[in-house]
């Protein structure tokens, strides 16, 4: 079910782009321009969503019916979206042709509450082992089944056992925009409370995105031997959000390629300032807005407006600064502030 060679002790994720090299660790965050007077600059894309200084994506594989009911139970206290990876394969609309799968209503419905159903191929084979043509059948034919049977495709792959090569790459890249890399393995005789717990401290303080991988519950493949610990570590989770980003891989890996794609220009203007967010990516495909954090010293109201739309961006002040969630567009935005 899993290469245990995945098994990584580093507190922290890799993941892959597609922009040439494979493999990269989470680069700097986005650039700003502009001075502000004198404290750094007046405005920057933040590193993560809400200017939250790392971020977290629970991965569940293979889509056992009784680990996607016990855990999907053990995440929605709190409201934690997370990526389910399934095969279509064996997957069936209802109990015709049973394999102990996820049926098709109940991904629909978890996708409708806000998770992403992610593609682990169709039948869980190890690409790197099949000739070209079947490997891109795995691939292509359970993006066609996601979409036929959820009305909309996947965004993300995640390669059985773990096993890739440039070729297998390649292959993914051709519908996919994202795909999972090394992941922190959750369950089974090694996973513990305490050491979990460690992997969401240092993530928070070496500002990174970590993956944790999970298969099951209670039973199962990878089970947790004292399941409350899990959940008690989401409680652990819970208390570190105002620091930690929690959202499924797809919504953390468009917000990161937006974000290392785009381009932020800000000039001082009366009131506030005057912002130009730009980015060469598909705004309609890397669909997750940006947050853009502007120093404003003292200021208690602000409010942003796009150049040439009546309805105003949503502006939140925080602690000296101001946060507005942005897709790049071509028009300015004016935010302006009052102490
Ligand atoms: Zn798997």
């Amino acid at each position: 079910m899993v290469n245990l060679n995945l098994f990584i002790e580093r507190p922290f994720a890799i993941f892959l782009v597609w922009m040439g090299v494979a493999v990269m660790t989470l680069g700097a965050s986005g650039t700003g321009a502009g001075e502000g007077d004198g404290a750094g600059p007046a405005a920057r894309i933040a590193r993560f969503s809400g200017d939250k200084d790392a971020a977290i994506s629970f991965t569940v594989d293979d889509g056992f019916k009784g680990a996607t009911d016990e855990l999907s139970k053990a995440f929605e206290p709190f409201g934690f979206k997370v990526t389910w990876y399934v095969n279509p394969g064996p997957t069936t609309e209802d109990m015709t042709g049973y394999k102990g799968r996820t049926m098709w209503p109940q991904w629909r419905a978890l996708r409708d509450a806000g998770h992403e159903i992610g593609n682990h191929g169709l039948t869980h084979a190890n690409l790197t082992q099949l000739e070209a043509q079947a490997a891109a059948h795995e691939i292509d034919e359970a993006y066609a089944q996601i979409e036929k049977h959820l009305g909309t495709p996947p965004f993300s792959y995640c390669p059985a056992y773990g096993a890739r090569n440039e070729a297998v790459d390649a292959l993914i890249a051709v519908k996919h925009r994202a795909q999972t890399g090394a992941r922190l393995f959750y369950g089974g005789d090694k996973w513990t409370l305490e050491k979990a717990n460690r992997w969401v401290d240092a993530a928070i303080a070496k500002k990174e995105w970590i993956v944790p991988m999970l298969h099951s519950y209670s039973k199962g493949y990878a089970e947790f031997k004292e399941p409350g610990a899990f959940d008690t570590h989401l409680k652990y989770v819970k208390e570190n959000e105002a620091r930690l980003w929690v959202a499924p891989f797809a919504t953390v890996a468009k917000y990161v390629r937006l974000r290392d794609a785009s381009k932020l220009e800000s000039r001082p203007v009366a009131g506030g300032v005057e912002l130009t967010l730009t980015s060469e990516l598909d705004t309609r495909v890397f669909d997750r807005p940006l947050t853009v954090v502007v120093n404003a010293p003292g200021a208690v109201r602000a409010e942003a407006k796009r150049a040439g739309q009546s309805e105003p961006i949503s502006a939140r002040v925080a602690e000296h600064r101001i946060l507005v969630d942005l897709l790049p567009g071509s028009e300015p935005v004016t935010v302006s502030w009052s102490k």
